[in-house]
């Protein structure tokens, strides 16, 4: 039986019930709870099925959303997921932590003067349903072939490849610095926006696909690329980027100032039930302090939120731009600002100050002037408007580059671009060297976790044609030696 559509005529946008900020400041908790299934459905028939749905065509991994949403309205959850999975490999975790407001949302043109469709919200449901329900299964493949793949990461792009790869019959080897699998799934975004358990269960999936991890191990350390060249019939390189940007200030080697990810990384331990000494002697723990945050990215707002849950004294946030030329998703700034953090819009650090450790920090006010290049307004000091405010814990959160591979591989012929990524072919995303193909923020640099899966899938696809073409010359000159 059809479901009737087009319901955003009667009927309001509505997200999950969001928890209150009073508890949110409390726990680790996400922000929204879980759709109930009346509620889905209901949103999920506001969509007006557009001939051409430009919320698909701004969906990185051109997800089919008008059909899964008009399926969710009609009940059928299960060919809901089937479909929704049939173009992305972690739905749960897009529908949860995509900034949807500039991506999918941000273009559904349901009507002028009504209000998008809440398309991660059910994208998220449809999945956890799926969960709940068994539907979600290993990768597993009809028939096994022989040759083998290395992926260096298991971030989002390195375990997407695993799993189109492993659904292929490949035999799939991931190699990861880290004592856990997710990338910065697992280390850098906090609990309150992704939990960990969705991260770990899709780690289970692979593994119970017949994945092979090999965690704890560095390449160009532990194992050279070279080695893994040949070992392997193909190799991914998905090792994201971790470079962080710095500041040079006057007082900047003062103590107590840290860098996003350590702060982030220890605090996502810290949730994990590790032992963290930089933690457990209060040096990465927020609590009770006056924290200011300098960045206005994702990252930043990651930053400010955990230092809220932490328990500190105030938390700040100084961003040389204002909020709407900020990189970072609207949403998350207003998710901060319910939960008590201040942003100090258009400011940025002269001088840090202090004895030996952070006691403030001196900021100067300033104009946005003419675009650049880029298009982005310049940011410029203004004279003699400096201020001071008090911080005994300074996070620099000012993005991230790639580290440079070529010397890290011990691998020259690797080419880069300009800006340190990787440089790939797009059409079969492989880099410089024969069989090695490159996904993720490593080409892209720093990016989102939907460009990676969108990645982590062409790449399996352009491995699969190279691999059956070495196999088929293999087979050629085999049979014209004989
Ligand atoms: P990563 O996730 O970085 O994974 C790379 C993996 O490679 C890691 O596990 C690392 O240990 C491993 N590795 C690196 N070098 C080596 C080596 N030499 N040998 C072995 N292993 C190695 N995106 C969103 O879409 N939404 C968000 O809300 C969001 N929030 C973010 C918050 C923070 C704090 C940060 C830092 C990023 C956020 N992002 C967000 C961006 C997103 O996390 C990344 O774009 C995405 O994780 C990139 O995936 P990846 O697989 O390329 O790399
Ligand atoms: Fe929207 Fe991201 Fe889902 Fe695409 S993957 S539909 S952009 S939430
Ligand atoms: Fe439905 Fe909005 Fe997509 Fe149109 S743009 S198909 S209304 S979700």
């Amino acid at each position: 039986m059809g479901a009737d559509m087009l319901k955003f005529v009667t009927l309001a946008q509505k997200h999950p019930e969001k928890r209150a900020p009073a508890l949110r400041r409390r726990d680790w908790g996400e922000v929204y709870d879980d759709f109930r299934h009346e509620a889905a459905a209901d949103q999920a028939a506001r969509c007006s099925q557009c001939g051409v749905p430009f919320c698909q065509i701004h969906c990185p991994v051109s997800n089919n959303i008008p059909d899964w949403l008009m399926l969710t309205a009609e009940g059928r959850l299960e060919e809901a997921y089937e479909i929704s999975s049939a173009t992305n490999n972690m739905p749960e975790i897009c529908g949860r932590i995509c900034p949807q407001d500039r991506l999918c949302e941000g273009n559904c043109v349901i009507e002028k003067g009504f209000s998008s469709v809440t398309i991660g919200a059910v994208e998220r449901y449809i999945t956890d349903t799926a969960f709940n329900n068994g539907w979600v299964q290993p990768p597993r493949p009809r028939a096994e072939r022989p040759q083998s793949v290395g992926v260096v990461g298991a971030g989002p792009g390195g375990m997407t490849v695993a799993e189109e790869l492993r659904r292929l019959g490949y035999q799939v080897h991931i190699y990861d610095r880290y004592d856990r699998v997710g990338g910065l799934l697992i280390y850098g975004i906090p609990n309150f926006k992704l939990e960990k358990s969705i991260v770990q269960r899709r780690a289970d999936l692979l593994i119970d696909g017949g994945v092979s991890f090999h965690l704890n191990v560095e390449v160009g350390r532990d194992v050279s690329l070279a080695e893994l060249r040949e070992r392997h019939d193909a190799v991914v390189i998905a090792t994201g980027a971790y470079k962080a940007r710095d500041m040079s200030v006057p007082g900047i080697g003062l103590g107590n100032i840290f860098q996003a990810m350590d702060y982030l990384t220890a605090s996502n331990r810290k949730g994990l039930g590790d032992a963290v000494p930089a933690f457990d002697d209060g040096t990465l723990d927020a609590r009770r302090k006056d924290v200011v945050v300098v960045g206005g990215g994702d990252t930043a707002m990651d930053c400010v939120r955990t230092a809220v849950r932490q328990g500190a004294r105030s938390v700040r946030c100084l961003y040389r731009r204002d909020r709407i030329n900020m990189p970072g998703s609207m949403q998350e700034v207003r998710h901060a600002e319910e939960e008590g953090v201040e942003f100090v819009w258009l400011s940025q650090p002269e001088a840090v100050l202090g004895d030996s450790d952070v006691e403030g920090v001196r900021a100067v006010r300033i104009h946005l002037g003419v675009a650049d290049a880029s298009g982005r307004q310049t940011p410029q000091p203004i004279p003699g408007s400096s201020y001071s405010i008090d911080a005994d814990l300074l996070i620099k959160a000012l993005g991230f580059d790639p580290e440079d591979l070529p010397a890290l591989f011990d691998e020259p012929a690797l080419k880069t671009t300009r800006w340190g990524t990787l440089l790939i072919d797009w059409g079969t995303m492989m880099t410089s060297l024969d069989g090695v193909f490159a996904i993720g923020d490593i080409v892209r640099g720093a990016s989102l976790v939907v460009w990676a899966i969108k990645d982590g899938r062409d790449a399996a696809a352009s491995i699969h044609r190279y691999i059956g073409a070495n196999a088929a010359e293999s087979d050629a000159l085999r049979e014209a030696a004989a």
